[in-house]
Formats: structure tokens, sequence, C-alpha cells
């Protein structure tokens, strides 16, 4: 990925880097920070050292400044500011970029996903896996949700050119080539999750149980799930648009029966003006067909226009880590890169 505002991570060996994406998350990031120091003796078994890339995705709380405090009280801890509210998947994008780790961790930073899973993933990134992803085997959200989720999943499965595992999300472990991979792909719009299957290589699935969330508010409102829902299905699926001509041609077959009973009602029937139901229905019928065709293309084509665009998915304000290299706060903005490219 060509990042205008970002140097690409130089690598660092025996280094696990656990992505944290966050918008507006001050009630539970103390006890996220806890839980995951608690790890430390754990990861050292596995011979590994690690970096909290936390990525501050345009919070508009205290989350800044308390991450901020935690950068400068903690070596293994390094921000990523972004400009603004970018979305979830921007922010975990923005992460892979700048995570140092030969390994690197996705995780949620409400605690949903538990950080005692990690030695399991780390076990099967041994055994050589370059993808560990969870899969949810049950999930402590409401009955709504979970069968939104659980349709979606089988939805996306059904239609999309990939099989992406059901029931798994962005909560994973990739091996650093894994990560050189997903950074260069050039596409702005990012389903991390299909994008992460869609590159091959070894991959397993590990099953974990999802918390409730620990404490504050969850940002992912109901409309925001169903954009990433839409991108999801719309960017590794042509079947929608399949559909459109499917429909054309259903309706036109529909509309060739409905004349064949117009002209005999015509030519037999005296009645002939009681067809105006069957008029109005049709121009109903094929009214709606219209509409939703044009939706579908529109979708499509708004994602072209998008990409066309050529704007960054994500742009990075400044980056706060207590020791880094240079001193003091990095500010990648003020000094722009366009040759930097992953
Ligand atoms: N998140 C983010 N940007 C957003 C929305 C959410 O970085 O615009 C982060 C959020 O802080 C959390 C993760 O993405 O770490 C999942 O979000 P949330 O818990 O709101 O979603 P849910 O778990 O309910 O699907
Ligand atoms: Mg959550």
């Amino acid at each position: 990925m060509t990042h205008p505002t970002h140097e690409p991570a130089v690598p660092v060996s025996g280094l696990l880097s656990v992505v944290l994406p966050c918008h507006n998350e001050q009630q539970v990031l103390p006890a996220t920070y806890d839980r995951l120091s608690l790890m430390t003796v754990a990861l050292a078994e596995w011979g590994l050292d690690y970096e909290l890339l936390i990525v501050n995705d345009g919070s508009t709380d205290d989350t800044p400044e308390m991450l901020d405090r935690f950068a400068a009280a903690d070596v293994r801890v390094r921000v990523v500011h972004l400009a603004r509210n970018f979305g979830h998947q921007a922010a975990v994008s923005a992460g892979l970029l700048v995570a140092r780790g030969e390994v690197v961790a996705i995780m949620d930073a409400d605690l949903q996903d538990p950080p005692e899973v990690l030695p399991a993933f780390l076990a099967k990134w041994r055994e050589g896996y370059q993808v560990v992803y969870a899969i949810r085997r049950n999930r402590k959200e409401g009955l709504l949700k979970r069968g939104a989720y659980w349709t979606f999943y089988r939805l996306l499965n059904a239609i999309s050119e990939i099989s992406i595992p059901l029931d798994s999300g962005d909560f994973c472990l990739l091996d650093r080539s894994a990560v050189n991979l997903l950074n260069s792909l050039p596409e702005r719009q990012r389903f991390v999750r299909g994008l992460r299957t869609w590159i091959g290589l070894k991959q397993i699935g590990v099953e974990y149980d999802r918390d409730a969330r620990q404490a504050g508010r969850p940002s992912y409102t109901a409309s925001k799930l169903v954009r990433l829902a839409v991108d999801g299905l719309v960017s590794f699926s042509n079947v929608p648009l399949k559909l459109v001509t499917r429909l054309g041609i259903l309706s036109l077959f529909a509309s060739f029966c409905m004349g064949l009973w117009v002209l005999y009602a015509f030519l037999y029937d005296a009645e002939t003006l009681r067809g105006w139901t069957s008029t109005a229905c049709l121009i109903l019928f094929m009214g709606s067909v219209q509409m939703i065709s044009l939706g579908i293309i529109g979708e499509y084509l708004s994602r072209i226009f998008v990409e066309v665009k050529g704007r960054p998915t994500f742009l990075i304000a400044r980056v706060t880590q207590h020791e880094p290299p240079r001193g003091g706060q990095i500010e990648v903005g003020a000094r722009p890169r366009r040759e930097a490219t992953r």
C-alpha cells in the first residue's frame, strides 16, 4: 500500500505486535492494558517480546490523552493517532502498516477477544501456519445481532468467490509474510477478514468463546454494521450484479406472460376495463425491479468511484511512543513521503 503519511515499518524479529483499534474506549482501556500486560510472562515463554500498537481511530473522549499517558509510561506501547475517525477496518489496516512485529495479532480493544487465547494462536504459528484466525464458538450478544451475524456469514460464503471461514472476525494472528502481503494490496475499502482469506498461505482456525464487552459502549452502530456487511458482500462477490441481469430476464418473461393475458382479455372478454389492476401491478413490479437493480449497480459504481479517486484508507496524524528512535513525538503527517511503498 503506498501511503502518503507513513514510512514503512522495519520488522523486528522476536517481536509480537498486538494491534488494537480504538474508538472512544476510555472506559475499557485501563482493563485492556492490564490484561494484556499480564501476558508478558506467557509471551516470554515463547521467546517473544511484544509491542502494544494502539490505533486511536479519531476518538472524541479521553482515549487519546489516556493512550499518550500509557505510551509515556511504558516502552512497549506505541500509539497511532489517525487524523479522524476512518472506521474499524481502516484502523486495523493502519495498525498492520505500522506494526513492527515478526508476528502480528489483531484484536478488539473492548476485551471481547480474550488475550489469553494468544498462546494457542502462537502454538499454531510455530507449527508453521502463517494465518491463525479465531472462530467464535459462541457470542454473548443479543439474539438479533447474533442472528444477523449468522445470516451474514452464511450469505457471504454462499455468494463470494472465495470461501471465507464462517464466524471468524478480525481477531487473528498473522505472520510477517501475511502482513506484508496484506499491506501490498492496493484496495482502499478494506474488508480485512476477506482480504486475509484471499491472500491464501497456510491458514487455520482456532475456536474461542467471544466474551461480552467489558465496559463502555459499542461504536459499531447498526448502520455501520450494515455498511460493513455490504462492503464484504460487494468486494468479494459479483453475484448481486449478475442477479440484476437475471431479475431483468425474469421480469421480461413475467411481462410477456402478462402481455398474452392482456391480449386474450382484449379479444375475448367484454369487460376489459378490469385490466387496470394488472397494469398497476405491472408498473409497480417493473418499477421496483428497476430501482433495486439501479441500487445494486450503484453500490458497485460507488466503490469504483472511491477506488478511482485513490484517496488513502486512513491518514496518520502522529505516532507516540516512549523512546522513539528520533526523539519525542514523530509528526508523521508533517513529513509526507509519497515514495514510501510496501
Ligand atoms: N472501532 C474503531 N473505529 C470505529 C468503530 C469501532 O476502531 O469506527 C473499534 C472499537 O474501539 C473496538 C472494535 O473496533 O475495539 C470493535 O468495535 P465495537 O466493539 O464497537 O463493535 P462490536 O464488537 O460491537 O461489533
Ligand atoms: Mg465490541
